[in-house]
């Protein structure tokens, strides 16, 4: 075991650095005494919620006003020294500082993207200078189970140039026994729904999306359900028994607050009208999750479909939740919702992201550990979901390195713990 000041920040430094979307983000790079490394790759939504961290970009000409050099500055002059000299084991010390030193509501000081790049930065660190991987320095030893992925094989709303309302279609490889068993299922579906798509809608159908997805021009939702259906059974696998499916409603970006209503499928539907909506469809295909099914501001019909469909379908927040522990914990309470989704940048530090999954499970409730659309090489993300045993992850269509990436990861992590990993599969969606 090391000594305690092995673990002391001896040097933090943070660049600009280029997301998937061609974007610039925050690196950091953080050393111990004992040499121990960690470097973290702050990611980027698109369809943010409202109360979500804020990232720090500089405005004016450069990368189009893109650019994070104040939020590169934000670590270098004031994170930087003020964590150095601290202990990386420690790291909720470390985060509060973080926390204390930018003293907003949303990080809009130093930077969401500034905060959760330093953040995962110093526990990869930690873990370096343990000689441990990320997940069992978060997990210790007990920690072996591989996350069934949610995947993103069709997308729509703000991640695509078609008319689907729906943002994310996703397939859950459910009956495998180990996480390569279950990759193998989801990239054989993938492929099947390409080679149909190109069929039925032509070659442009098959450009991906940011997450890997296709966005081919199909207009409802039940015909992006219909191809999924069809890509699952002509693969030779069970819609429902090997291959659940999930959405991604995104719905706040479908809502129209001058009319009151939610805009899909060229329809124009009042909330009650969007539950039943949910329920025609959940009877018509295997959907077993719901994320963000009603906008941010309508937790009461979260609450109304929720009460619907228990016991078969999760109901999932995202926008709604923000990966803020005191959100989910009302939510909770108030019946609304099954799980949530944890975005490390939402809330801006490890330890906050780490409240909230610890609330979620302590309560028998799903925490779906995820990516962004806007993301990178960074691999942190898997490893939270084996180290708290989340049994679910979402990270994207597995095309386009950097959702590949936490795959490869996952694989990795799966063989180094060799006959003790255990892989989530349907259990993964029982409540
Ligand atoms: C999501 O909405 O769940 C998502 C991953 O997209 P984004 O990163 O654009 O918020
Ligand atoms: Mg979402």
């Amino acid at each position: 075991m090391r000594e305690v000041d092995e673990f002391t920040i001896k040097f933090v430094r943070g660049i600009q650095v280029l997301d998937s979307r061609g974007d610039p983000t925050v690196e950091v790079t953080v050393v111990t005494e004992a040499g121990g490394m960690g470097r973290a790759i702050a990611p980027a939504g698109a369809s943010r919620g409202r109360l979500e961290a804020v990232d720090l970009r500089d405005g004016g000409k450069d990368y189009r006003g893109r650019g994070v050099l104040r939020a590169v500055e934000a670590v270098n002059k004031y994170i930087a020294p003020a964590i150095i000299g601290m202990n990386s084991f420690m790291y909720r010390n470390v985060d509060r500082k973080i926390i204390e030193l930018d003293g907003t509501e949303n990080k809009a000081r130093l930077g969401g993207n500034a905060c959760t790049a330093t953040s995962l930065a110093v526990i990869n660190a930690a873990a370096d200078t343990a000689g441990l991987p990320l997940f069992q320095f978060i997990g210790g030893s007990r920690a072996r189970t591989l996350p069934v992925p949610l995947m993103n094989v069709i997308n729509g709303g703000a991640h695509a140039g078609n008319k689907l309302s729906i943002q994310e279609f996703m397939i859950a490889p459910v009956g495998a026994d180990t996480f390569h068993d279950a990759i193998k299922i989801a990239v054989e579906v993938y492929k099947t729904l390409k080679e149909l798509l190109k069929a039925t809608y032509g070659a442009s159908a098959i450009n991906v999306g940011d997450e890997g997805g296709f966005a081919p021009p199909m207009t409802s939702t039940r015909d992006a359900l219909q191809a999924l259906y069809k890509a699952v059974s002509v693969a030779g696998y069970e819609p429902g028994s090997d291959v659940y499916f999930a959405l991604d409603a995104a719905a706040s970006h479908f809502y129209d607050p001058s009319e009151k209503k939610y805009l899909i499928d060229e329809r124009k539907l009042k909330p009650l009208e969007l539950v039943e909506y949910y329920i025609d469809i959940i009877n018509e295909y295997p959907v077993k999750l719901i994320e963000d099914p009603f906008s941010e501001d309508h937790p009461e019909y979260f609450k109304m479909l929720r009460s619907k469909v228990r016991g078969k379908v999760l109901i999932i927040g995202d926008d709604l939740t923000v990966t803020r522990a005191s959100r989910i914990s009302k939510f909770i309470s108030e019946e609304i919702i099954d799980g949530a989704i944890i975005k490390v940048n939402q809330v801006g530090t490890f330890s906050e992201a780490e409240d909230s999954i610890r609330v979620l499970l302590r309560n028998d409730r799903k925490a779906i550990v995820s990516h962004r659309s806007g993301d990178s090489e960074d691999v942190t993300i898997a490893h939270i979901a084996v180290g708290f045993e989340t049994g679910l992850i979402k990270t994207g269509a597995p095309a386009r390195s950097e959702r590949t990436s936490k795959y490869n990861e996952l694989l990795r992590i799966e063989d180094y713990l060799g006959g003790d990993a255990i892989y989530s599969g349907k259990n993964a969606f029982l409540r």
